[in-house]
């Protein structure tokens, strides 16, 4: 069986991508903290991972995909306090314009797509084990610390020493820590914060352990690949792997998959930032189609800068895509009995595709290879056979749909009244009735269609 190549942070070199039962990929992808509208770095491990999740199904096998939505966390309950609101308010408003803007970018539905206020009950048990373990211990203000100490592989996934990690960790006024570099599992409710029963205290979890729990409660102990962006290796994964191997005394994720940054003048986009323009923004003014594809332009693991300039290229780019598709169609259209040799180009365009994805996901090369078959339909296309265009539209669309673009075409049929009309714009045009043939274009603009003329007739455009 051949698998595609992934680069493992864990092991910090291209692998093949096994998985644990053939045919079947368990994926956790750590979500959004949900207080204001994501930007379109938030987009890009969004964008990437679903495009993992499309080429693995496209290979045959069955993906269980789960990401999930921060909604405890101190910015959700600032914001709610400052609006005079419940965290719950704030929170699902955002989650629900998360899961617009992931629609508007064709990222499919998560199999599950967990809250952390819905993981409570797991939190606590993992804690409570964790505690009795000796991996974790309760403060005397019922706070609760994971003891890094307490597991000597902590930090091989950052690939940092321990002591390097103390040293740079600061203990924070109010925190009981043994080493700075413990981290809370739960934390014991100030004035003000939402809370809920404990066998530790009233209180709340810490950031790091809800994926832990989320992930095995809809993935099990072990699952295949944990992604998310860079700045989430440390301290959050190094924690999940903490807090999950010390409770289940197993593997927690074979694999581990991160996204470089999305830049705004080599700077990472982010809120604290303030140099970050949300998905919404964009996708107002170029469409959302134009952010994913931008975002599939450079290889996962390499730096994205931001720029109109760029995202205006794009949007050229993919009119060329839809024109090329467009085209297609009409070709089809018109063909009957002709040659066959564009299906081994379409073949050809595939295979390659198949192999650059294998390597690493790398869709900046999948995309020219969407535009090298472009350029076969556009020199080959005229004298091919009706088959042999039906059979490199279907290799077009599958390879569009892996990348999750082009899906915005405009596939109803046209209208009988417009194809009458275009049928009577060619019979008096034959009798050069010029009065009439204008007459009937300001009819068809009128209805929303363009007629163009071309060596094999008429191509009906709607506007
Ligand atoms: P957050 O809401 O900050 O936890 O971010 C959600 C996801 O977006 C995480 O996987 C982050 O690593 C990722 N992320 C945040 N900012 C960027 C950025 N500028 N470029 C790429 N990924 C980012
Ligand atoms: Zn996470």
């Amino acid at each position: 069986m051949e698998h595609m190549k992934v680069f493992n942070t864990l092991t910090r070199k291209k692998e093949e991508f096994v998985p644990i039962k053939e045919g079947e990929y368990k994926i956790y992808v750590c979500g959004p903290t949900v207080y204001n509208y994501v930007h379109i770095g938030n987009a890009r491990p969004a964008v990437i991972f679903d495009t993992l999740r499309r080429y693995l199904e496209y290979m045959g096998n069955d993906v269980k995909y789960v990401s999930n939505i921060t909604d405890i966390d101190d910015k959700i309950i600032k914001k709610a306090n400052e609006e005079g609101t419940t965290f719950e308010t704030v929170a699902r408003k955002y989650e629900e314009e998360y899961y617009t803007d992931l629609k508007g970018l064709n990222v499919k539905p998560a199999t599950a797509r967990p809250r952390v206020s819905d993981t409570i009950p797991e939190i606590i048990d993992i804690t409570e084990k964790l505690i009795e373990e000796g991996h974790a211990y309760k403060t005397e203000n019922g706070d609760v610390y994971f003891r890094v100490h307490s597991f000597n592989e902590y930090g091989k996934l950052s690939h940092q020493p321990l002591e390097d990690l103390e040293s740079g960790a600061r203990i924070a006024v109010g925190e009981i820590k043994e080493s700075p570099a413990d981290f809370a599992l739960w934390k014991a409710s100030k004035p003000g914060e939402p809370k809920w029963e404990s066998p530790f205290s009233e209180g709340r979890p810490g950031w790091h352990i809800e994926c832990s729990a989320m992930s095995r409660k809809h993935l099990g102990e072990t699952i295949d690949l944990h992604c998310g962006g860079e700045d989430l290796i440390f301290p959050h994964h190094e924690n999940e792997i903490a807090q999950s191997e010390c409770a289940n005394n197993c593997t927690f994720a074979h694999y581990w998959m991160h996204n470089a940054f999305l830049n705004v003048d080599n700077q990472k986009m982010s809120k604290s930032l303030n140099n970050f323009f949300t998905v919404r923004d964009i996708a107002n003014e170029y469409g959302y189609e134009v952010i994913r594809y931008f975002l599939l332009t450079a290889h996962y693991r390499s730096p994205l800068n931001f720029t109109r300039e760029i995202i205006e290229q794009c949007k050229s780019s993919l009119e060329r895509l839809y024109t090329a598709r467009e085209h297609l169609d009409f070709l089809i259209s018109h063909a009957g009995e002709g040659k066959e040799d564009i299906k081994s180009s379409a073949d050809k365009a595939k295979a390659e595709f198949i192999e650059v994805m294998n390597d690493d996901l790398n869709t900046a090369d999948g995309l020219s290879k969407l535009f090298e078959l472009v350029t076969v339909i556009n020199v080959d296309g005229k004298e091919q056979s009706k088959n042999a265009l039906e059979y490199t539209a279907k290799i077009f669309d599958e390879l569009a749909d892996v990348l999750g673009i082009l899906y915005n075409r405009n596939t109803d049929e046209i209208p009988t009244e417009v194809k009458v009309l275009v049928e009577e714009r060619t019979a008096v045009r034959k009798e050069k009735n010029w009065a009439r043939a204008d007459q009937i274009r300001d009819e068809l603009a009128s209805l929303g269609y363009e007629v163009k003329d071309t060596t094999q007739g008429p191509q009906i455009i709607k506007k």
